[in-house]
């Protein structure tokens, strides 16, 4: 294994521990917290805090998952009826990273001194090259 000086490095591992970095379901809830503080927001009609959770939905089976993948996260707004997600509108949306990936590209991104590869995020994450490549991207292009 090719340790990298990120991983000795104690703090960085202990944020890489947290919840919101191992779980989806945490990773939903960690976002939404900071990008909707007085409730989710409908990006359809922009009415704040008039949508429900909508648990146990997921999506049509495929060869990888054939029972589906549980939808985290999708908000249904009680005013137009549309379903969202807090990555809607951010730049975490159309992608197929899951969200707690994300979160810890992000902090490895921004917590490393010198710039990080996609092939160290690849490594690290257990993602594609290409994906690895896309997440490092996004984030400093955010960071900007
Ligand atoms: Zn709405």
């Amino acid at each position: 294994m090719n340790n990298t000086s990120i991983d000795e490095n104690g703090s960085t591992m202990s944020v890489l521990n947290a919840k919101h970095m191992q779980d989806e379901e945490a990773a939903f809830s960690y976002l939404e917290d900071i990008i909707w503080p007085s409730g989710p927001i409908c990006p359809n009609c922009g009415v704040t805090d008039n949508a429900y959770a909508l648990q146990g939905v997921r999506t049509k089976p495929s060869g990888k998952y054939p029972e589906g993948k549980v939808r985290h996260g999708l908000k249904k707004c009680k005013d137009c009826g549309k379903q969202f997600t807090v990555r809607i509108g951010t730049m975490f949306e159309s992608s197929h990273i899951e969200l707690h990936l994300w979160l810890r590209a992000i902090h490895l991104v921004c917590s490393s001194n010198k710039k990080i590869s996609a092939s160290q995020l690849h490594r690290k994450l257990g993602i594609t090259v290409k994906s690895a490549w896309l997440l490092g991207r996004r984030i400093r292009k955010a960071m900007q």
